[in-house]
């Protein structure tokens, strides 16, 4: 009883205490003490005597005397923190001097630390120019400050609203935009960062995601629409008459008038049952791009069939253009080929080198190696060894062709004749490994006196039968016409890579989107192609003699 009554006790006495001494508040004022007490530090030095000691000194009594004025010196915090700004304004990579009469002092300005997420937005010094007439303006009917009191952005315009703190009169305001306007009126700032992302090929996604993250604004969605209307036909006027430009040129090269040599290739949207395909035309002297088409699904909806739609397109325009069409590369797609061959007789239809070789490494590995049970059946020892040099073999044959027309006026008996030349060439391989070089070209290695074959020689029939059926059944044995001239299409490879930079295999374009960033890939090879290395790394290790 006497317990609980001692409780009630405390409990009046506690309501009694003062707000001011309860346990928390002073908790909270000695917490507050600790924070806003004037911290200590020391700087340490040694100098090399008294009175050079003495002499720095009075040149630290000198500044602050020159910081704080007539009547107090300034403390020695304030006389370092000035000689910090100045030593790092001076020494800032960002600053870089200029030799003129304008002065830099009294530019640095320190950021404090709540304020390194502020808004960031475009400006031109046109702009700046105007705010700075608005101000003195201001400045010659009022001397009150004026401070910037909201900031608005529309994208990447920011739209300022100043205020000045003055009591004689009601105070003046005024707003100011960062972004002189276009014709149009729209600003200029947002529409040349719309250009310079759009022409850079970065996506839209891409493009909120850097501007949210610098917090420096970005255009919204239906802003882009209306950019992107005006845009495309620009750039596709643009595209064209680079075309145009690369087709005269590569007329020019050639001795025949009229007459070009072309190769295409086709390049999906997306891996698998694309939307959108976009087929190219390469010319074969200059590179660059003569002729894109995009076909769509809504044109076609198989897939497989737009690289023909591509093809027809350009011998169409070719017609309507008048250009003619000597020799065509491409990478033996079966219904071009066809074309070709029926609709375009009179064109040179030339396959692809790259893509064959490739080909010709996986096939040879069934003969040179495989179960001993097979052994001297389907495959034989004596080609194991021998898989990467015949792939060579057969590059050089039909390069031997191709040598032979550039030396022979080209017409149809020297078509005829090259592609027996490359056929007993490639017969010629097995002789070669069977160590009889009567047929090899004359600069060859093994037609050099005192050759030794780095090859084990063939002697098994079987072997010899391999070999010889591998050649006879090769593609650039059976269809030779299409292999004499050694084209090989990797240009058009390498135009396909630029593609990537503005049409992301993984993301699907709208049509629309999708042709100005084919418009745009052309544009970018044609001025980039062919071009001198911008870049060049000199390796000054590499004669040294290296040591061991
Ligand atoms: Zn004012
Ligand atoms: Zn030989």
């Amino acid at each position: 009883m006497i317990f609980r009554q001692h409780l009630i006790t405390k409990a009046n006495c506690a309501v009694d205490v003062p707000s001011y001494l309860t346990s928390e508040a002073i908790r909270a004022r000695n917490l507050r003490r600790v924070r806003d007490k004037p911290k200590r530090g020391n700087i340490d030095f040694t100098a090399p005597s008294e009175r050079e000691k003495l002499e720095l000194q009075q040149k630290f009594n000198h500044i602050r005397t020159l910081l704080g004025g007539r009547l107090a010196k300034a403390s020695n915090y304030d006389m370092l923190l000035e000689l910090t700004h100045l030593f790092i304004q001076k020494n800032s990579p960002e600053v870089t001097t200029v030799d003129d009469e304008f002065e830099d002092s009294g530019i640095y300005q320190a950021t404090d630390g709540d304020k390194t997420t502020e808004q960031m937005l475009l400006t031109t010094p046109s702009s700046i120019q105007n705010l700075v007439s608005r101000l003195g303006e201001h400045g010659r009917v009022c001397d009150a400050k004026l401070q910037c009191v909201k900031t608005n952005m529309m994208g990447h315009t920011g739209r300022l609203q100043f205020k000045c703190n003055t009591t004689n009169c009601e105070p003046h305001r005024f707003s100011w935009y960062s972004s002189s306007f276009l014709p149009n009126g729209k600003f200029l700032v947002n529409y040349r960062m719309l250009h310079a992302i759009t022409s850079s090929g970065l996506r839209e996604q891409q493009y909120e995601t850097i501007c949210g993250c610098a917090n420096m604004g970005f255009s919204k969605k239906d802003y882009r629409k209306t950019f992107y209307r005006m845009y495309q036909p620009i750039v596709a006027e643009a595209a064209q008459e680079s075309k145009e430009n690369a087709l005269l040129e590569e007329t020019a090269s050639y001795y025949e008038v009229g007459e070009i040599e072309v190769m295409s290739d086709a390049r999906h949207a997306t891996r698998k049952n694309a939307k959108q395909s976009e087929i190219v035309f390469l010319s074969d002297r200059t590179h660059k791009c003569i002729f894109n088409a995009v076909i769509t699904r809504d044109e076609d909806d198989c897939t497989q069939r737009h690289e023909m739609g591509g093809v027809r397109s350009f011998y169409q325009w070719a017609d309507d253009n008048g250009v003619q069409i000597k020799a065509h590369a491409h990478d033996r797609n079966a219904s071009v080929n066809k074309y070709l061959r029926e609709q375009r007789p009179d064109v040179i239809n030339s396959l692809d080198t790259w893509h064959v070789t490739k080909e010709i490494g996986k096939q040879l590995k069934k003969i040179t190696g495989g179960a001993r049970k097979n052994h001297g059946k389907i495959w034989h020892q004596e080609l194991a060894d021998k898989g990467a040099s015949i792939k060579t073999h057969f590059y050089w044959c039909m390069k031997r062709s191709m040598n032979f027309l550039q030396e022979q006026n080209e017409c149809e008996e020297t078509q005829a004749e090259a592609v027996q030349l490359l056929r007993r060439n490639l017969l010629n391989i097995v002789d070669h490994y069977r160590g009889n070089h009567a047929q090899c070209h004359e600069q060859s290695r093994c037609s050099m006196p005192g050759y030794e074959p780095s090859h084990r020689l063939l002697e098994s029939p079987v072997a010899i039968n391999l070999l010889t059926d591998f050649i006879m059944n090769n593609t650039i044995y059976k269809q030779a016409g299409a292999y004499i001239h050694c084209k090989d299409t990797h240009y058009v490879e390498s135009y396909n890579n630029v593609c990537l930079l503005y049409q992301n295999k993984r993301v699907v374009f709208s049509n629309g989107m999708y042709r100005m960033r084919s418009d745009l890939t052309t544009l970018d090879w044609n001025e980039n192609v062919d071009r001198p290395a911008t870049s060049v790394t000199f390796r000054h290790d590499a004669r040294a003699p290296r040591r061991r």
